[in-house]
């Protein structure tokens, strides 16, 4: 498979997943505008059209907020759960959607997209597995804390996008409020560079070799910050060896063929 990760943090987050042999494509969340996805999908020659879905992992606008333009024009259904809509329909009328749940699995084309419930301050968010043929990829951001279910999936995928939100030292001396502090924190809120580390470092196996660090805070995280935990793990755990891309706040980034 193909991942492109067109953006990744609390401005946007969007990631377009291919498959090489039937050329389909979907889309995991859509919190960039139209424009962006269009513009961030032709500097690898890819068109919005290969969209087959798109997939959301809640309501929260960093994950929906170019969807409603992006699939009335190009005609793309949209899989959520029945609460995340509801959150999102009360705001902003918007049709072409389809139900799953929290644990199941849709298939549109080769690919395969398994949904799992995660802990966040969202109605029913939940994180991804993509598969097409043998290779599996995870998608897993605004998670408030790892659990079972993340650990497990983790051991059993070639590539992996999990959220490295905030470094603690960072988030404590920095500007924000207590009570936002608090919520970041919270096990409803998002996972720290420690937290990610601690997941990678005692679930992650050799089979993973792509892994890509995501949805890192503006204002409490540097992407050298999240590196050089990186690098420390990598020099630790000499069992496995990915690729490790810091997925960027700003631009596109390359296509990671898995
Ligand atoms: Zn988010
Ligand atoms: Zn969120």
């Amino acid at each position: 498979m193909n991942i492109i990760v067109l953006n990744s943090g609390s401005n946007g987050n969007a990631v377009y997943v291919e498959s090489p042999e039937s050329g389909s494509a979907v889309l995991l969340d859509c919190g960039i505008s139209r424009r962006q996805i269009e513009l961030r999908l032709k500097v690898h020659g890819r068109h919005p059209q290969s969209l087959r879905a798109v997939f959301i992992t809640h309501e929260h606008a960093d994950h929906v907020r170019g969807l409603p333009v992006l699939t009335k024009l190009y005609h793309i259904p949209t899989w959520l759960t029945e609460p995340t809509f509801r959150r999102m329909h009360r705001n902003r009328p918007w049709r072409g959607h389809r139900f799953m749940g929290n644990s199941d699995t849709v298939t549109v084309d080769d690919i395969t997209v398994q949904a799992y419930p995660k802990s966040h301050d969202a109605s029913d968010p939940v994180y991804f597995v993509v598969s097409i043929g043998e290779r599996r990829f995870l998608y897993v951001t605004d998670l408030g804390e790892h659990d079972d279910s993340v650990a497990a999936v983790l051991s059993d995928v070639d590539a992996a996008l999990i959220e490295s939100n905030y470094d603690e030292g960072m988030l404590e001396t920095g500007p924000y409020p207590e009570y936002l502090k608090a919520r970041i924190r919270a096990a409803h809120g998002h996972l720290s560079n420690l937290q990610a580390v601690d997941l990678i470092r005692r679930h992650a196996n050799g089979r993973l070799r792509t892994l890509i660090l995501g949805h890192l805070s503006e204002n409490n995280n540097t992407p050298e910050i999240v590196r050089r935990e990186m690098d420390m793990l990598l020099e630790e755990r000499g069992d496995f060896r990915p690729r490790v891309v810091i997925a960027s706040r700003y631009t596109v980034g390359d296509v990671l063929s898995v």
